[in-house]
C-alpha cells in the first residue's frame, strides 16, 4: 500500500509525467524511486523552453497509443547515440538557449530495459519451461547484450548535462563480486537415467563414449559423486571473500524446499546432511536464500510455503530468492513473490546467453508495468550461469572461450563499477563431474580477484567516457545530427 501512495505523491508533484517515466528516470539516475527527486536539470518534454538550463529529452512517443503493442518494438538495425545503442528516439542533438535538446528517449529506452517490455508484449514466446528466451531479446537480435546500456545511459545523461553547463555528481558505486550456487543436487540424481540419455547421445553422435564410461562409473558408484562436492565449493567462496574486501566480495546459497517436480531438488532440506551443509555455509559468511522450485516457477502463491519450510530448517530469517531454471516468467509473479516475504531477488539473467538482461550491472528495484507499481523486490540481476557457457544448445564455448568471454563482461561491469553477478552450480564444479567448470571457476576467481584488488576502479569508471562531441558545428559522428540554433 505505501508503494502505491509513495508512488500517487510522485504523481501529483510531478503532474503530467507519467509514473513509468518517473521510474525509469530514477532508476537510469541511480537514485531511490521512493522519495526520488527530479533533477532541475532535466526536462522530458515536448515543447521545447529556450531558458532551461540543461537537458531537454524530446519524447519520442513510446508510451503513446502503441504502448504495450508488438509494433511499439523496436527492431535492427537500430540508430544510436554516442555510440550507444539507442531504442526509441532519434540521435538529433541540438542547441536551444541553454539547453541542449536531445531527440534520444533515453527514458523510454530504459524503461523497456528494466521491465522487460518485448517479454510480456511478446507473450507468446516462450521456451520449453516457460521462459522468454534470450536469443529472442532485443539486446542480443541487436548485439548489445553484452553492453549494460542503461547505465551507459546515465553516462551519457552526465556528459550531456556538462556540455549544457550542468555539472552532475556520478552515482557513488564500486565494483564488486556477488558469487552465486544454485544448491540443485547434493548428491547425483537420476543416476541411471543419464546414464541411459549418454548412451542414446553417443549412439547419435552427440556425446563421447569417453562421457558414457565415466556416466556409468558414477552411476554404479565406483567414481566419487561429483555434487557431493559442497565442503570444497564453500572453501573456494571462502579463500574468495577473505582475499578481498568482505564487502566486495558476497556469496550466496540458493536451498530448494520442494522437490515435487522431476527437476526439483533431490534433498530434503529438513534432512541432517543438508542442515549440516547449510550451516557450514552460514559459518563461512555466506548467506542462505530460497532456490524457488520449477513448480512454484509455474504457480509462484506456492513460494510462500517453501520460503517457510527453509527458514524452519536454517533457523535465520529468508528474504533472498533466486527462481530454479531461472523461471520466473512474468513481472506481475513479483507480486506473489513479494507476499511470500521475499525482497531480494537474483533471477533475471537469460539461461541461453550470458549477458546484461535488464541492461544494468548493478541491484535496481523492481516495477509492475501492469498496475504500474513497485514490487518492492530488489533485483540483482544475473549476468553469467555455468552451462549457459558450456552447454551445447545455449553458447557451446570451450574452456577458454568461456573464460575470455566471462572476462570481457567483468572488465565491463568493472567500468561502470558494477555489481558483477556469477551462478556456479555445485554439482559442475566436481572434479569428476566432466565439464571444464572445475577448471574455470578457480581461474574467474581468480580474475575477478585481481579486479577487486584493483584501485583503478574508481578512475576507469571517470575516465571511461564516449567521445565527447562538439556542440557546435557538424560532427563526423555518423549516427549523429547536431543543429545549432
Ligand atoms: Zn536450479
Amino acid at each position: 500500500m505505501l508503494r502505491f501512495v509513495a508512488l500517487w505523491l510522485l504523481v501529483r508533484v510531478f503532474g503530467r509525467l507519467p509514473v513509468r517515466v518517473l521510474y525509469a528516470a530514477a532508476v537510469l539516475l541511480d537514485q531511490p524511486v521512493e522519495g526520488f527527486v527530479w533533477p532541475d536539470w532535466l526536462r522530458y518534454d515536448d515543447d521545447v523552453d529556450s531558458d532551461f538550463k540543461g537537458v531537454q529529452i524530446v519524447p519520442s512517443g513510446f508510451f503513446g497509443s502503441q504502448y504495450g503493442t508488438a509494433d511499439s518494438i523496436p527492431s535492427p538495425p537500430l540508430a544510436s547515440v554516442d555510440g550507444v545503442p539507442l531504442l526509441f528516439g532519434t540521435s538529433e542533438i541540438r542547441r536551444a538557449g541553454n539547453s541542449l535538446v536531445v531527440g534520444a528517449d533515453l527514458l523510454a529506452s530504459t524503461y523497456f530495459m528494466l521491465t522487460r517490455y518485448e517479454e510480456w508484449v511478446r507473450g507468446g514466446v516462450r521456451d520449453a519451461h516457460g521462459r522468454f528466451p534470450g536469443k529472442e531479446s532485443l539486446p542480443y537480435r541487436a548485439g548489445f547484450i553484452d553492453r549494460p546500456i542503461v547505465d551507459e545511459y546515465e553516462e551519457l545523461l552526465r556528459t550531456w548535462a556538462g556540455q549544457a553547463g550542468v555539472s552532475v555528481t556520478a552515482p557513488n558505486r564500486r565494483f564488486s563480486v556477488l558469487l552465486t550456487h544454485d544448491v540443485d543436487q547434493i548428491r547425483t540424481r537420476h543416476r541411471y537415467y543419464n546414464l541411459a540419455r549418454a548412451v542414446k547421445k553417443a549412439l547419435l553422435g552427440r556425446e563421447s563414449w569417453r562421457q558414457v564410461a565415466r556416466k556409468a562409473l558414477l552411476a554404479f558408484k565406483l567414481f566419487p559423486d561429483p555434487a557431493d562436492n559442497m565442503d570444497d565449493v564453500i572453501g573456494l567462496d571462502r579463500t574468495m571473500m577473505a582475499s578481498g574486501n568482505a564487502t566486495r566480495c558476497q556469496s550466496v546459497y540458493f536451498f530448494m524446499a520442494d522437490d515435487r517436480a522431476v527437476s526439483d531438488g533431490n534433498y530434503d532440506i529438513h534432512g541432517p546432511r543438508a542442515r549440516r551443509i547449510i550451516h557450514d555455509v552460514l559459518q563461512s559468511g555466506a548467506t542462505v536464500g530460497l532456490h524457488a522450485s520449477y513448480h512454484a516457477g509455474q504457480f509462484p502463491e506456492d513460494i510462500t510455503d517453501e520460503r517457510i519450510r527453509l527458514e524452519e530448517a536454517v533457523g535465520v530469517r529468508i528474504y533472498k530468492n533466486r527462481h530454479h531454471f531461472l523461471a520466473w516468467r512474468d513481472p506481475e509473479d513479483g507480486h506473489a513473490l513479494a507476499a511470500s516475504g521475499i525482497t531480494w531477488d537474483s533471477t533475471l539473467g537469460y539461461a541461453d546467453v550470458a549477458g546484461f538482461r535488464l541492461g544494468v550491472c548493478r541491484p535496481i528495484p523492481l516495477f509492475d508495468p501492469h498496475r504500474r507499481c513497485m514490487l518492492g523486490i530488489e533485483e540483482h540481476p544475473l549476468i553469467v550461469m555455468d552451462c549457459t557457457l558450456s552447454s551445447d544448445g545455449y553458447m557451446n564455448l570451450d574452456e577458454d572461450s568461456a573464460f575470455a568471454h566471462v572476462c570481457k563482461l567483468a572488465d565491463v561491469a568493472f567500468q561502470h563499477g558494477g555489481e558483477f553477478v556469477v551462478l556456479w552450480h555445485n554439482h559442475v564444479l566436481g572434479k569428476t563431474d566432466g565439464s571444464y567448470h572445475a577448471r574455470l571457476y578457480p581461474r574467474i576467481l581468480d580474475y575477478l580477484g585481481s579486479l577487486l584488488q584493483s584501485d583503478l576502479g574508481r578512475v576507469a569508471r571517470r575516465t571511461k567516457q564516449y567521445t565527447p562531441h562538439p556542440i557546435k558545428g557538424p560532427t563526423t559522428h555518423a549516427s549523429l545530427t547536431i543543429h545549432s540554433s
